[in-house]
C-alpha cells in the first residue's frame, strides 16, 4: 500500500497516517510538513521546473557520508538495479509506449529545426508530460495526454529525424479516443475493454480471466501465492489463456537479466546475512519467475529489518490491473535517516517526562506511558511506478497472509515529503506572511519545526492518555468525531511542548524560536492556509485539516480579549500573526486538556460541540480570499522528481567511493535513462 501525495485533493493528512494516525492509511495525503514551512530552509533549489499540471521538485540524500564506502556500494547497486528495469513499467502502460518513447527520444536529440516554435513547445511539452507519465496516459487521471500538434507535424518531425512510428502507434498519440483510458473502472464500458493498460492481449474478457483464477486458484490455502502478479495473460496457438511471465529468459528478460546483474552485485555487499538472503531470493524469482519465491522472499525481506539500507523492488502495487492481479514494475532505494532516528531516540527516552509534565489533569495521564515509533527513510533513487511521480509512505508487503504471521515495513519518506514541502511554488512565502522577519524566522527554524512536531505528534501526542475505566474506545464514544479530536490531541501535545525549555535543554532545538516558527505557521495554516484546498462552497470534511482549524480557531478566538493572535489585513490581505507565545502555549494546554478530557471521560456531545463550532465551517470570505491569491501563485497541482545521480570512483577495477550528483534538468534526465537503461526500447 501505498501514500500518495495528491495536490488536487482537499485532504490534509499527515504523512504518517500509515503508521500511527489510523483510518487513513489508503488515502491520498499530502505531507504534514506543508502544514508549516512555506519557504525553503536551507539553500538547496529545490524547485526544478513546472509545465502543464507538473512541477518538477529535486531531492537530496542528507547524511550520504555517514555510510561507509561498503554502504555506498550496496546502494549504487540497488539504484542500478531499479533504473535498469525501468523500461518495463512504459511496457506494462501501453503496448506503444516504448515505440512511442523512443521516437520521442530521437526527435528530441536529433531535431536541428526552428526550436522557438509554438509546435516545437507543445511537442516539447508533450513529450515532458509523456516522460513523467511513463507513457502517453496521465499518471493520475488515466486519460490520454492530449498532443497540441498536428499530425503533419509531427511527420515532418519524424522524416527530418529519421525516427520511426508505426500507423497505430502514431494514431495512438494524435487520436483521443483511440485508447483513451489507461485504467477504467466503470464496469459499463468494461474494464478491460475499456483500459488501455497492456497487462491482457487486447480481445481477453474479464469473463475469461475470472474463469481461469477460478480454476487454478487454491481456495483451500491460508498461504495463497499472488496469482498473475507477474505476468501478462496472453492466448497461445490454440486460444487459451496463457500467463507470459516476466522472467529471466521470458517477457522483459532482457531488463530483468539486468536487473538480477546488480541485485546480485548487492547481495555480495550486503550489510548483513538476513538482507543478503532476502536480496538472493528476490534474484532467484526474477531468474524462475516462480510465486512461491516471491512469497519466500517477501517474507525474508520483511524479516531483514537490521541495517540502514532497505528498499522496494519489484512488480509490486496492482492499481494499474483494473482485475488487481499484475504489479507494475517499481523500485525505491532507501537510506535510514539518522536524524530522525536520533531524535526519536531522545524523546522515546523522555516519553513519561512529557506524559508527567502534560498539561492534561493527572487523572488522565499514563502512569507508564510508551511511545510509538515510526520510520522515517530517506530515497537514494526511484524507478518504474514510482518515479518521477513518488509515493510519500509505503507499508509492504501486500500479501494479508504474510503482514498477519510475519509482520510488514511500513516507512515515510522523509526525504521526499521535506522536498515537497520545500518547493510549493515560486512567491509563496512572500503572498502569505507579512512581514520580513517572520519570513526569516520561518526560513531558518521551519524545517527542524515541522519534523519536531511530527515527531513529538507521533512518537508522543498518539501514546498519551488514558481512558477512564469502564469507557468505551474513542470510536465507540466519540464516533465521527473520534480521529478528529485524535489528531487534535496529538497536535496539541507537540505545540504544547514546542514552547517548553526542556526542549532546548535536551538538545532536540537550539532555541524557544523554533517553536515559535511552529506557532506561527500552524496559526497560519489553520486559520486559512489550507482552505486553498478545500473546494469553493465546501465546508471541511477531512479529519486532519478539520483538528487543525479546530486548534487554531478555538486559541484565537480565547485569546481575542488579550490579543494573543491577531487578525492584521493589508492591502486588502488577511493574515494571522501571533503577538504572545507563551500565552498562546498556555491557550493550547487548556484545550489540550479538555480534549483528553472528551476522550478520557467519552464526553460524546462536549466532543461534537468542538469539532462542529470550530473544526467544520468555513469563513467564505476568507476562503475567496485565500483561493484567488494562491491562485495567483498559479502552482502546479501533480509534484515528481528529478532523482539524484551516483557516479562511482573506480581506482582501476575497483569501486573507492560513491559520489552524489543533483541534476536539475528533468528531460536532460530522461533523455539519460533511456540512452544507458533502454534495455527493451533499444533490443
Ligand atoms: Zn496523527
Amino acid at each position: 500500500m501505498k501514500n500518495y501525495n495528491v495536490f488536487t485533493l482537499s485532504i490534509l493528512a499527515a504523512a504518517f497516517t500509515l503508521q500511527s494516525c489510523g483510518g487513513g492509511a489508503e488515502k491520498p495525503t499530502e505531507p504534514a510538513a506543508d502544514t508549516t514551512t512555506v519557504e525553503a530552509a536551507d539553500d538547496f533549489e529545490y524547485f526544478a521546473e513546472q509545465f502543464a499540471d507538473l512541477k518538477l521538485i529535486r531531492y537530496q540524500i542528507p547524511s550520504w557520508d555517514k555510510l561507509s564506502p561498503k554502504q555506498k556500494e550496496l546502494v549504487y547497486y540497488l539504484y542500478e538495479a531499479g533504473i535498469s528495469g525501468r523500461d518495463m513499467i512504459w511496457d506494462q502502460n501501453y503496448r506503444h509506449n516504448l515505440e512511442i518513447r523512443k521516437a520521442l527520444e530521437t526527435i528530441l536529440a536529433n531535431y536541428s529545426g526552428d526550436k522557438e516554435s509554438e509546435d516545437w513547445t507543445k511537442f516539447e511539452t508533450y513529450a515532458k508530460r509523456v516522460f513523467f507519465s511513463n507513457g502517453i496516459h496521465h499518471h493520475y487521471s488515466m486519460s490520454k495526454l492530449p498532443a497540441d500538434f498536428s499530425g503533419e507535424y509531427l511527420d515532418g518531425l519524424l522524416t527530418e529525424t529519421g525516427a520511426t512510428l508505426s500507423e497505430e502507434a502514431k494514431k495512438a498519440i494524435l487520436d483521443p479516443n483511440f485508447d483513451a483510458k489507461k485504467v477504467n473502472l466503470d464496469p459499463e464500458k468494461g474494464l478491460l475493454k475499456g483500459s488501455a493498460v497492456n497487462l491482457y492481449a487486447p480481445d481477453i474478457t474479464e469473463a475469461e480471466v475470472d474463469a481461469y483464477y477460478a480454476k487454478i486458484v487454491d481456495a483451500e490455502t491460508t498461504t495463497p501465492i499472488s496469482y498473475g502478479l507477474n505476468s501478462r495473460m496472453e492466448r497461445d496457438a490454440d486460444g487459451k489463456l496463457v500467463e507470459n511471465v516476466y522472467k529471466s529468459g521470458g517477457l522483459y528478460g532482457s531488463a530483468i537479466d539486468k536487473v538480477t546483474y546488480w541485485l546480485s552485485k548487492a547481495a555480495d555487499v550486503a550489510e548483513n546475512k538476513a538482507q543478503g538472503d532476502a536480496l538472493r531470493l528476490l534474484v532467484e524469482y526474477y531468474q524462475t519467475g516462480d510465486l512461491l519465491k516471491w512469497d519466500e522472499y517477501n517474507i525474508a525481506w520483511t524479516k531483514a529489518t537490521e541495517g540502514d539500507i532497505d528498499y522496494i523492488q519489484g512488480f509490486v502495487e496492482v492499481y494499474n490491473d483494473p482485475k488487481g492481479y499484475r504489479g507494475s514494475y517499481e523500485s525505491i532505494v532507501q537510506i535510514k535517516d539518522f536524524e530522525a532516528s536520533d531524535r526519536m531516540k531522545m524523546l522515546m527516552d523522555n516519553v513519561q517526562w512529557f506524559e508527567d509534565n502534560s498539561s492534561i489533569m493527572d487523572e488522565h495521564k499514563k502512569a507508564n506511558v510508551v511511545g510509538v515509533t515510526y520510520k522515517v527513510v530517506n530515497v537514494a533513487g526511484e524507478s518504474g511506478d514510482a518515479s518521477p511521480s513518488t509515493p510519500i509512505g509505503v507499508n509492504l508487503p501486500n500479501a494479508n497472509w504474510i503482514r498477519a504471521t510475519h509482520g510488514s515495513k511500513s516507512v515515510s519518506l522523509g526525504n521526499i515529503v521535506h522536498a515537497y514541502a520545500q518547493a510549493p511554488s515560486k512567491g509563496f512565502s512572500e503572498e502569505f506572511i507579512r512581514t520580513e522577519e517572520l519570513r526569516a524566522r520561518s526560513k531558518e527554524h521551519g524545517a527542524l519545526s515541522s519534523k519536531l512536531h511530527t515527531a513529538l505528534h507521533e512518537v508522543v501526542g498518539h501514546a498519551s492518555g488514558k481512558l477512564n475505566d469502564g469507557v468505551g474506545t474513542p470510536k465507540e464514544t466519540l464516533k465521527s468525531y473520534a480521529s478528529t479530536l485524535e489528531e487534535g490531541r496529538a497536535d496539541l501535545v507537540a505545540l504544547y511542548f514546542l514552547m517548553d525549555s526542556n526542549m532546548v535543554k535536551l538538545g532536540l532545538m537550539p532555541s524557544l524560536e523554533v517553536g515559535m516558527a511552529e506557532y506561527d505557521s500552524y496559526i497560519r495554516n489553520g486559520m486559512m492556509l489550507q482552505l486553498r484546498r478545500v473546494e469553493k462552497g465546501e465546508q471541511i470534511e477531512e479529519a486532519h485539516m478539520r483538528n487543525r482549524q479546530l486548534v487554531a480557531s478555538w486559541a484565537y478566538e480565547k485569546g481575542l480579549e488579550e490579543n494573543v493572535i491577531e487578525k492584521v489585513v493589508e492591502d486588502g490581505k488577511t493574515y494571522f500573526e501571533v503577538r504572545d507565545y507563551n500565552k498562546l502555549r498556555v491557550i493550547f494546554g487548556e484545550l489540550l486538556k479538555e480534549i483528553q478530557r472528551i476522550k478520557s471521560e467519552g464526553d460524546y456531545e462536549a466532543g461534537r460541540a468542538l469539532v462542529e463550532n470550530y473544526g467544520v465551517k468555513v469563513d467564505a470570505a476568507l476562503h475567496d480570499e485565500v483561493l484567488a491569491r494562491a491562485e495567483k501563485l498559479n502552482s502546479a497541482p501533480y509534484g515528481g522528481f528529478i532523482n539524484p545521480r551516483l557516479v562511482p570512483v573506480m581506482e582501476g577495477e575497483k569501486i573507492v567511493d560513491i559520489k552524489v550528483e543533483y541534476p536539475d534538468d528533468f528531460l536532460g534526465q530522461m533523455m539519460e535513462y533511456g540512452k544507458n537503461y533502454g534495455f527493451l526500447a533499444n533490443e
